[in-house]
């Protein structure tokens, strides 16, 4: 046991410093993030466009002119005097007039060709379809994983895991957007600790945690984003009972089945061992009935730190096995993403 059982102790490396999202107000969707509104995933404030966006290839407005300007005109009078000339100069009906700024050339056409070529406009508007189309296919996947059992988590990735990648990619950009990053308060936890405590990292991801700590941590995930994963349900990993200090699940609560994947944890923990747990805040429908429920499930809270808008961060200890029989309580609303 590492601390004394307060309700609201701070975790070791949640102090003050570079804590912005606790300073941000609860309220309000776009600042106050996840409890807005309940069960979606918090975002940050919008990203530039990453796709679609158009490429600006036209040139200057106005073409810098040269130094032998006739003196004493006007800039119109200047351009309709190089007009004429050109006109004397071009064939009548070809295009000499347009396409003398930087870019591509212009495609054989029309006079009153549109300003943007229509290779350019049917690129983006490509681009942009197939945003919407990985956005929606992310949000399809999410919501797979947050509304089944860890066992159709595994089915699901097992027969297709380019799916596990794009839902990886769309993980990626929006925890991005965060003001932190739940996995670094995990890293800051763990280097305050002995390096000799074993850790294992229940829905590893990219394994951020093992590549930032001295531990010995054994990663678990459905596919392998790093050759450190070891691939499988995290509700029956490969590890011997009593065998770990410390056991992590960073937003990776995802399956209905948590009194499983739980009773996991506590069976590969040591007695007096470690269970941290970071969750998007807006999942939690009472926490005080999810904490009440832990204690069935074996662990005793340690310290909660609820003043993220984003996430919360709880420490629990285990204080002994997890008692058989329903744990009502322990509930975690499904995080969903909306379409922006
Ligand atoms: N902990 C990492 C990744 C969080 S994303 C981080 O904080 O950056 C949640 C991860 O849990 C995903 O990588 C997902 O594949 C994994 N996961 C979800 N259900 C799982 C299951 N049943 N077994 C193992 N991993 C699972």
């Amino acid at each position: 046991m590492w601390g004394p059982t307060t309700g609201k102790r701070r975790l070791p490396g949640t102090g003050r410093a570079g804590e912005a999202a606790r300073k941000r107000p609860r309220k309000g969707k776009k600042a106050g993030g996840p409890r807005a509104a309940a069960g979606e995933l918090p975002a940050g404030p919008d990203e530039p466009r990453e796709v679609g966006q158009r490429p600006d290839t036209d040139g200057p407005a106005e073409p810098a002119e040269g130094s032998g300007k006739p003196a004493g005109l006007s800039r119109r009078q200047r351009r309709n005097r190089q007009k004429r000339q050109r006109q004397q100069e071009t064939p009548a009906g070809s295009d000499g007039e347009r396409g003398s700024g930087p870019g591509p050339p212009d495609p054989p056409g029309p006079a009153e060709a549109p300003p943007e070529p229509r290779s350019d406009r049917s690129a983006a508007l490509r681009a942009r379809m197939e945003e919407r189309l990985l956005g929606a296919r992310f949000r399809y996947l999410n919501q797979q994983l947050y509304t089944g059992s860890s066992q159709d988590a595994a089915r699901l990735f097992r027969a297709d895991p380019a799916a596990f990648h794009l839902y990886h990619q769309g993980f990626e950009r929006q925890v991005r957007r965060w003001p932190e990053r739940p996995v670094q308060r995990i890293v800051r936890y763990l280097r305050r600790r002995p390096a000799s405590l074993v850790v294992a990292d229940f829905g590893c991801g990219d394994c951020t945690l093992a590549a930032s700590v001295r531990n010995k941590v054994h990663c678990f995930d459905l596919v392998p984003l790093s050759p450190r994963v070891t691939v499988c349900d995290m509700a029956k990993v490969p590890l011997a009972a009593e065998s770990v200090d410390v056991a992590v699940f960073c937003l990776a609560l995802m399956g209905t089945n948590l009194q499983e994947i739980l009773g996991e944890a506590n069976r590969v923990l040591r007695l007096g061992g470690t269970l941290m747990v970071a969750e998007v805040a807006s999942r939690f429908e009472d926490t005080h009935a999810f904490l009440k429920a832990m204690t069935q499930l074996g662990f005793r809270t340690v310290s909660k730190d609820l003043s993220s808008s984003y996430f919360y961060l709880l420490e629990f200890v285990k204080t002994g096995p997890a008692r058989p029989g329903p744990a009502p309580g322990l509930r975690l609303r499904p995080c969903l993403y909306k379409r922006r």
